[in-house]
């Protein structure tokens, strides 16, 4: 469900100036920017008073620097950056994101280009990475809990859930001699 901010009296954003310059540049009406942005009629009233906005002739120079996006979690149209919204669905989604992200730095810091740098032998194989890589995004969805992989001749990767909610990821070198 969304959640219903009232932005009024809170500072207007670039992508919400953005919104209500391309707003009254079509001529629409200010209720339906307000509904838009959330924020209340008079808010939008003064906004665009004070960036001497008039409808149907803004600014032609002005170009929104930041394309408008719509949430697909709960519409809302206002945001430049559709993992911007606010509301639950969209803050999970980014939390999740954030997670894959880092699980998978780990994974470049231990297993990838940057191993070297640990005293580790990069692994060279990208379908062996990527499937390290999907393993995290299996993680951050909860499909599955941990993963361990076997490397042929090289090591063992762990790939786990911490009880924090963050992802893990070992290497542990199994190399044996026989002479
Ligand atoms: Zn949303």
């Amino acid at each position: 469900m969304s959640e219903i901010i009232n932005r009024t009296g809170q500072p207007w954003a670039e992508h919400e100036d953005a919104v209500l310059i391309k707003g009254y540049k079509n001529g629409k009406p200010v209720l339906l920017i307000a509904e838009t942005l959330n924020r209340s009629p008079g808010s939008v009233r003064g906004r665009a008073s004070l960036l001497n906005l008039k409808k149907g002739q803004a600014a032609d120079d002005y170009e929104p620097s930041l394309e408008i996006a719509t949430c697909s979690h709960c519409g809302q149209a206002n945001l430049s950056d559709p993992l911007d919204c606010n509301c639950p669905e969209a803050r999970r989604e980014a939390r999740i994101q954030a997670q894959i992200d880092k699980a998978r730095e780990r994974i470049k810091q231990l297993f990838g280009e940057n191993a070297a740098e640990r005293g580790f032998a990069p692994i060279h194989s990208t379908d062996t990475l990527d499937l390290m890589n999907d393993v995290v995004t299996l993680i951050a969805n909860h499909a599955i809990k941990n993963a361990t992989l076997q490397i042929t001749g090289r090591c063992k990767a762990k790939i786990s859930l911490t009880a924090k909610g963050s992802i893990k990821v070992g290497r542990t070198e199994t190399t044996t001699y026989q002479l």
